[in-house]
């Protein structure tokens, strides 16, 4: 089971480039379609190198008129 600080560490990590996996820095990773509720969604990732899944979280930050 990781630790919060292990899990904070990936996070930071991801964050700084979604675009490999934030475990083994692989850049074989592939994104579930996004789930919508009102203000936010969610989609899951998989790493295709190391077999780690993790969920990408998006808060709407505004609109376009
Ligand atoms: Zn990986």
């Amino acid at each position: 089971m990781a630790t919060e600080e292990f899990k904070k560490e990936i996070e930071q990590r991801y964050l700084e480039n979604p675009n490999i996996c934030p475990f083994c820095g692989s850049t074989d990773i592939t994104a579930d379609h996004p789930d919508f509720n009102d203000d936010a969604a969610w989609r899951d990732v998989h790493c295709n190198k190391c077999n780690q899944t993790w969920t990408e979280e998006f808060k709407l930050t505004g609109i376009t008129i």
